[in-house]
């Protein structure tokens, strides 16, 4: 420390910025003897497919150029995809970018942002990052929004209201009746975004289709994103389905040229792969089901004080309470790291068949 350094004078940081609480991202995988395995970050266990590798490869040719500007050709291939109109699609560098696109361009200091809590650990940090105030609604005890108690919690003050679905970390889903339940009781100038990162996974019949429901209403807006099911979490790429105007205001809020060459090539060549990409999908579903089965088998109630509830995504979530750090390091001890969020719960991401008997290990001899 050099002399007379409390002196010197500092920067002015935003009051919000300096009390930001850091973004903890999933720990990479540890050094084991033999394969060590990542299951703390939702990633897809499969690597890019060969179609989607090439383009990509011949796309980063051209990476002396600027990317299209407007991501005009990912753009329309979306818009084929799910049936809307283009001018109703939006991009962004991950669907946590056009996230943060969604924050800036609905909520400032003295806007009130809604959400459930435990969700996904970003919300309040760009909520936060906007100036605005995060008001959260604690989940149900089966872990489960509490639609009743968020629309009671609307205030002349919410801009912006985020729906998990289904939620990171539990994997629980808000089924289609209680999702327009709740629809109709927020105010039409309030904006609700349904966060469907996990989309891809769900095989429930009461799930909602949200994108037909932006369709009919103008104050809702779907988030999606490349990184999870599509397997390209390293490109960072994500879009959102609203009303016009909504995005339109999304595209004034984002970072020019944000969406780099590489990215765009890559997400176009995965939309026209559908059926090899559901194939893996299936698979990972096919994996997921077996894992709950063997969870079902195990005494988790009686031996951790965990209830296990149904995931529809491509993870599953113990409550695991003051022992969750505890459950990591055991993991971890055998080359898996997991990611637990004490003192809740942990979340494990459905991976290499491998890794996931790994962690059911753990559970079946104790921790
Ligand atoms: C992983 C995840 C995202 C996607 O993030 P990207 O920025 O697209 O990688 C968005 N929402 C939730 C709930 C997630 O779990």
């Amino acid at each position: 420390m050099s002399a007379g350094s409390t002196e010197e004078p500092r920067v002015r940081l935003r009051a919000a910025i300096a009390g930001l609480p850091a973004y903890k991202a999933g720990a990479p995988a540890v050094p084991f003897e033999g394969t060590a395995y990542k299951l703390s970050s939702n990633e897809n266990p499969y690597p890019p497919l060969p179609g989607v590798l090439k383009a990509a490869v011949a796309a980063a040719e051209e990476i002396n150029r600027y990317p299209d500007f407007a991501s005009g050709a990912l753009i329309e291939e979306i818009a084929r995809f799910t049936g809307v109109p283009a001018d109703r699609v939006a991009v962004g560098t991950g669907s946590v970018g056009v996230l943060q696109q969604l924050v800036q361009a609905t909520a400032g200091p003295g806007d009130e942002v809604l959400f459930a809590w435990r969700s996904f650990e970003a919300y309040p940090i760009i909520t936060q990052i906007a100036g605005a105030t995060a008001v959260t609604v604690s989940l149900r005890s089966d872990e489960t929004h509490d639609l009743d108690a968020m629309a009671e919690a609307i205030t002349e003050r919410t801009r912006l209201v985020l729906v998990c679905n289904p939620n990171n970390p539990t994997g629980a889903i808000v089924p289609r009746a209680e999702l327009e339940r709740f629809l109709d009781r927020v105010p039409k100038d309030v904006l609700v975004v349904l966060d469907e990162a996990y989309v891809e996974f769900v095989r429930a019949e009461d799930y909602p289709d949200g994108v037909a429901i932006s369709l009919d209403r103008s104050n809702v807006c779907v988030l999606r994103t490349f990184s999870k099911a599509y397997g390209l979490a390293g490109l960072r790429i994500g879009y959102a389905i609203a009303a016009e105007p909504v995005a339109q205001a999304l595209r004034a809020c984002a970072v020019p040229f944000g969406i780099n060459l590489v990215a765009q090539a890559a997400a176009v060549e995965s939309l026209r792969s559908q059926d090899a990409l559901a194939e893996r999908v299936s698979e990972l579903v096919a994996e997921r089901e077996r894992v709950m089965a063997a969870l079902r088998q195990i005494d988790l109630a009686g031996r951790y004080g965990v209830e296990l509830h149904d995931s529809q995504a491509n993870f599953f979530w113990l409550r695991l309470g003051a022992r969750s750090v505890e459950f990591a390091q055991a993991c971890e001890a055998i080359g898996v790291t997991v990611r637990p969020y004490p003192p809740d719960g942990v979340r494990v991401t459905i991976g290499e068949q491998e890794a996931n008997d790994r962690v059911l290990g753990v559970l079946r001899s104790g921790f």
